[in-house]
């Protein structure tokens, strides 16, 4: 088998050796990122199945999410192409297994996932949202809501105590008993995805043989990023191997993202309590990343206090600092992002990554622009049909055909006419027709006399943006009509996140920029949403890759970009307003950093997320690196004091033979700039520095 490791060129060291030969009975791996739990877990199998002579459908690997056990299979694939195919699932794919067949006779419906049909969980949700709260549910709404389902179930919560429970807004928990009685009443057993690993779970208890079979089924178990799995998913685990014990566990407390949905990594400190004679073996070399990344990521987590302290190493070579830039706006770093990519060649081992998929959206406008090729993993951009891209097609196709009633009904509601319920529902029953031109006031719906100047007013608005250029027409509508007024009162009316919001405007606005016409911009919005639907296919080759931080878990990249590090987005204010979730925002930022190579840059605007300031303070070297080098900027240079109101604040300020002071060289005059680079003098040294991370600093 040594030879064979050879052969594959990863030579395991001393640790990883011993957690692939340790076979029998429970392991517990708890390893540090980029360190091999993945590559051991697979030379695990190799090794059963090649020296101990084991069937490889004796052996089962679960996952916990559809891309990883794809790449697990595809490691498998590379590194023992001759070996008959071994079991890598989701948890979720066993459970759906083992529930199929325990109600073999008795029926039951799915109603979630492709597998539904005309019930889906997703529409009951929503019309048992309406219902309740007398609104229609936008979709983070929904996400919110499906999420606090999932966190109930996955956390197996008495029904007695669900009404302790800490609800995402106020309704979801009698939403939440609405959902779980209809499902029950109805005639035929509803499930969805959460109660597929209940009723498993449910099933191995009470069926005897069942379990039997399941249990006599796999002498091996190995489960990988188990920092994920949830209580309801460890019962499972648990019963499946108790006949042999033989069970990998594979995890990295660090790296813990989705406590949100009910992870349950604590359960990894508990390990030895379930399995007393369980081995725990930790792995702290790090095979992934160059020196600077390594020792960056290792200080840079160690701020987080709920974890086992790990020291992560490297016996990897320096490599490229790493990369730390302050642009002036969210269009400053997308020109950079584009002009650094433009300057590659190769993309398939480079990754966008990102907290939200709403970043996305004008990255990939641009990609499809310049011509480079690029997947989304796990694409979920719902930017297009997101409720204020309607709102904005819609203003602009009322202000073209005045006579559609019907469209203005859609929007009345957003506008600062201050329409009443009543009022909006006599509006939308009206039919268009000429006669009912909007702003005649023929609208045969009695209204208050500030209505009618109102009305008189947004017509002169809705008449003025047809001649406007698309972003205009986006600010008119948002200052002239009321929008931002509405959204404003909304997103507290509904506990949305008005900065988010404000964020969807923001791109419009960006996507409208050189367009010069409404219906240019529609055409647009278009075909950017085919091209965000042609990013789903299946990565190829040569293409970049465009992630969430979320999905990039477990990946590897050369050069990674990690954009939109804000104050705000990451960490929300949410997640800075308890410990825990800060903590959490921390690992997800850490799960980031560690998906890079060689090359890793870290890149703001606006007011800079913590999380880079925290790196930062680890990169300052003592001594100043050597100047003259584009790409080093591993001094944060500032001009001045952040917040100081002296500071530089635009680029004309930052003339030739102007005095400044920085916060790490002290007080300089400029020699020389151009456009980009600034070149200082300090008093033992000359500089040269780049202007955006200078101005950058207010
Ligand atoms: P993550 O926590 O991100 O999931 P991981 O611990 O699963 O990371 P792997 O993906 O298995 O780490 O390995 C990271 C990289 O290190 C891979 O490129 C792998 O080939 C390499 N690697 C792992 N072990 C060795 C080794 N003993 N010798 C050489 N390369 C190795
Ligand atoms: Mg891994």
């Amino acid at each position: 088998f040594e030879r064979k490791q050879k052969q594959l060129g990863v030579e395991l060291n001393k640790i990883q050796r011993k957690a692939v030969e340790r076979t029998e009975g429970p392991l517990l791996l708890l390893a540090c990122p980029g360190s091999g739990k993945t590559t051991t877990m697979i030379m695990r199998v190799g090794y059963l199945i090649e020296e101990k002579k084991v069937q490889p459908h004796r052996i089962k690997a679960i996952t916990f999410s559809k891309a990883s056990a794809i790449d697990m299979q595809e490691r498998y694939k590379r590194f023992f192409p001759k070996l008959a195919p071994v079991d890598f699932s989701t948890i979720h794919s066993l459970a759906f297994q083992i529930t199929r067949e325990y109600f073999a006779e008795s029926r039951y419906v799915m109603i979630e996932g492709s597998e539904s049909h005309g019930l889906h969980k997703k529409r009951l949700l929503r019309e048992m949202f309406e219902t309740e709260v007398g609104e229609p549910i936008t979709d983070d709404q929904l996400d919110e809501l499906t999420s606090f389902i999932s966190f109930v179930k996955n956390k197996m919560t008495p029904r007695e105590q669900w009404n302790k429970l800490e609800a995402p807004f106020e309704g979801a928990i009698e939403i939440l008993k609405t959902y779980e009685a209809f499902k029950e009443n109805y005639d035929v057993r509803l499930v969805d995805f959460d109660d597929m690993l209940s009723l498993a779970n449910e099933a191995l208890e009470k069926d005897a043989d069942l379990l039997a079979k399941y249990q006599n089924r796999w002498d091996y178990v190995m489960t990988d990023e188990s920092q994920d799995t949830s209580m309801i998913q460890h019962a499972i685990v648990e019963k499946l191997v108790a006949r042999h014990n033989n069970l990998c566990v594979v995890a990295d407390d660090d790296q813990s993202i989705y406590t949100w949905r009910a992870a349950e990594p604590t359960y990894l400190l508990k390990f030895k309590n379930v399995y007393p004679d369980a081995y725990v073996m930790k792995m702290e070399r790090n095979y992934r990343s160059s020196k600077n990344i390594v020792e960056a990521a290792n200080l840079f987590i160690k701020t987080n206090k709920k974890r086992h302290d790990k020291n992560m190493f490297t016996k990897q070579p320096e490599g490229d600092p790493i990369v730390i830039r302050r642009l002036a706006s969210e269009e400053a770093q997308l020109k950079y992002v584009m002009k650094e990519l433009k300057e590659l060649k190769h993309f398939g081992d480079v990754a966008i990554l990102y907290r939200n998929n709403s970043s996305s959206t004008l990255l990939m406008s641009e990609l499809d622009r310049l011509g480079i090729p690029f997947y989304m993993k796990d694409a979920d951009n719902r930017f297009f049909s997101h409720w204020i891209v309607e709102d904005m097609l819609n203003f602009m196709r009322f202000s073209l055909k005045p006579e559609r009633i019907d469209i203005y009904a859609k929007i009345a509601s957003k506008t600062n006419a201050y329409w009443s319920g009543s009022q909006l529902k006599q509006l939308s029953r009206m039919k268009p027709t000429a006669k009912n031109t909007f702003g005649e006031i023929n609208l045969n719906i009695t209204l208050k006399d500030y209505q009618l100047k109102i009305l008189a007013e947004q017509k002169k608005w809705f008449d003025a943006l047809n001649g406007m250029k698309p972003l205009k027409v986006i600010r008119t509508i948002r200052a002239d009509l009321g929008y931002d007024q509405m959204l404003a009162s909304r997103a507290e009316k509904f506990g949305m996140r008005l900065q988010y919001l404000e964020q969807i405007l923001i791109t419009l606005e960006q996507i409208a920029e050189p367009l010069s016409s409404m219906t240019e911009f529609a055409k647009r919005l278009k075909e950017l949403e085919q091209v965000t639907q042609n990013a789903k296919a299946e990565k190829t080759e040569d293409m970049l890759t465009l992630s969430t931080f979320h999905s990039s878990k477990g990946l590897e990249f050369e050069r990674v970009y990690m954009i939109d590090l804000v104050e705000g987005i990451i960490p929300t204010e949410e997640d800075a307003e308890n410990p825990d979730t800060l903590e959490e925002a921390r690992r997800l930022f850490y799960v980031g950093m560690t998906r890079a190579k060689k090359h890793l840059e870290l890149i703001s605007y606006d007011s800079e997320s913590r999380f880079v300031d925290e790196v930062r303070d680890i990169v300052v070297p003592e001594k100043p690196v050597a100047p003259k080098t584009r790409t080093v900027v591993k001094t944060p240079i500032k001009v001045d004091v952040p917040d100081n109101p002296n500071a530089a604040q635009r680029e004309d300020e930052l003339l030739e033979g102007a005095k400044v002071r920085h916060r790490v060289f002290g007080t300089g005059k400029i020699i020389e700039r151009d456009h980009e680079r600034i070149s200082i003098q300090f008093a033992k040294e000359r500089k040269e520095l780049l202007i955006d991370i200078c101005l950058s600093y207010k």
